[in-house]
């Protein structure tokens, strides 16, 4: 539990800290016992349920009697996180793909819908058109919009963390969006509404719920189209100072490369994104997702051109891995999207290039393991932004915001 409490305090800050602790433990760990949030908080249990009685008050936990498990004297009620009691609307923009979705307190997905696009990558106004249309229908639901508190939204490109401004996806081929600001005026829902970076927000969702729980210095390395990283160093993500950190697909790893969709070549992103594995496998670079869905099915068959494409990503990507294991010390290395669906025929290219070039001063190796959330996490992540307000300060997380258009702070709290 994060924010540990001052027990006896009576500031409305500490009691705001507090239930901001006891909400985000169950939204992220969980059910918890009465019992356990006394311990974990070092508030006495009447405190405890005070506060637990405060967060049901405002539908955002529930408490269910619990089981004495043959323990003596009367049984803890557990405390549930209310996935109805409050929702953000998670948005997760790929190059080739779009899903919205409404996900409840938990984390609990409680509706998605996917759009596929195919041929040339979509157009701004397209994929602006296709977020307004399938928001509303996940909106329409009783009770939805009442409970709204936030939108997240994961975007291919460096988004500045300040205002949810995409300067420039060059795998889309967009300049100077101002995204939260587009977003916001188009759902006018009068929540704020949160861009990020797919990979910081890939990151973010495995670190909380996913294959990095319990490691404070990981690296996601995510492949959508291009190839992008997310840092959390120390338990913290690392971002830089405007937000663009870990665009890693754009390290220089040959000069007279081939050219990339930033403006310059050789990019790392050139040799191991999915353009370059439909090209070792013969495909159109460009295809799209169909067209890496075969692949894919062929190289599971054993077909030995696919699988050799595949391995021949093996060796760049072990090489740029070592790059930045040895810049950040990472324990884990998690591998997202296209990379982890390639993982098994990846995996032993990729450790042989580690065990040559990862600086070893210890007898522990860094991990290399795939996401435990598929292709979800960016969205995963967008919804855990969202709900970060209510989060901090949950009795003040259902005020309506008067716009978010004036202004970046407001549109990108
Ligand atoms: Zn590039």
């Amino acid at each position: 539990m994060r924010a540990i409490a001052v027990p006896g305090s009576n500031s409305e800050t500490t009691r705001r800290d507090n239930l901001s602790a006891l909400l985000r433990e169950v939204h992220l760990a969980g059910p918890r016992s009465r019992s356990d949030l006394v311990a974990l908080t070092g508030l006495n249990r009447s405190t405890v349920g005070d506060l637990v009685a405060e967060l049901a008050g405002q539908g955002l936990v529930r408490e269910q009697r619990g089981d004495s498990l043959g323990a003596p004297g009367r049984p803890s009620p557990t405390v549930h996180a209310d996935s109805d009691g409050a929702l953000v609307l998670a948005v997760s923009i790929a190059v080739h793909w779009l899903t919205v979705a409404t996900v409840g307190l938990g984390c609990v997905v409680v509706e998605r819908v996917r759009r596929d696009w195919s041929g040339e990558p979509p157009s701004l106004d397209r994929v602006l058109g296709d977020i307004h249309e399938m928001s509303r229908s996940l909106l329409a639901r009783p009770g939805v919009h009442e409970r709204l508190v936030g939108v997240g939204v994961a975007a291919v490109g460096p988004v500045r963390s300040r205002d949810g401004y995409v300067h420039f996806a060059p795998n889309l081929g967009w300049t100077a969006v101002p995204m939260a600001e587009r977003i916001a005026d188009l759902l006018d829902l009068g929540v704020p509404v949160m861009v990020r970076n797919q990979s910081d927000l890939g990151a973010r969702a495995e670190h909380l719920r996913g294959a990095g729980v319990g490691v404070d210095d990981l690296v996601y390395l995510y492949c959508d189209v291009g190839v992008g990283a997310g840092i959390v160093s120390g338990g913290r993500p690392l971002v830089g100072a405007r937000g663009y950190a870990g665009e890693v697909g754009h390290m220089t790893v040959d000069p007279e490369g081939s050219p990339c969709g930033c403006g310059s070549r050789g990019c790392w992103e050139t040799v191991v994104g999915e353009r370059a594995l439909l090209r070792n496998a013969g495909h159109d670079p460009d295809g799209g997702v169909h067209e890496v869905d075969a692949v894919l099915r062929s190289a599971e068959t054993g077909e030995p051109t696919a699988v050799a494409a595949v391995e021949a990503l093996a060796r760049p990507l072990g090489i740029g891995m070592a790059g930045l294991v040895n810049l950040f010390d990472p324990r884990v290395v998690v591998l997202g999207g296209l990379f982890a669906r390639l993982a098994p025929l990846l995996m032993p290219g990729v450790e042989t290039e580690l065990a040559q070039r990862v600086l070893s001063v210890d007898r522990e190796p860094v991990r290399v393991i795939p996401s435990r959330l598929g292709e979800d996490a960016p969205l995963l992540g967008a919804a855990e932004r969202a709900f970060e307000p209510l989060l901090a300060d949950p009795l003040r997380g259902f005020a309506r915001v008067a716009t978010v258009r004036d202004g970046g702070a407001m549109a990108n709290v």
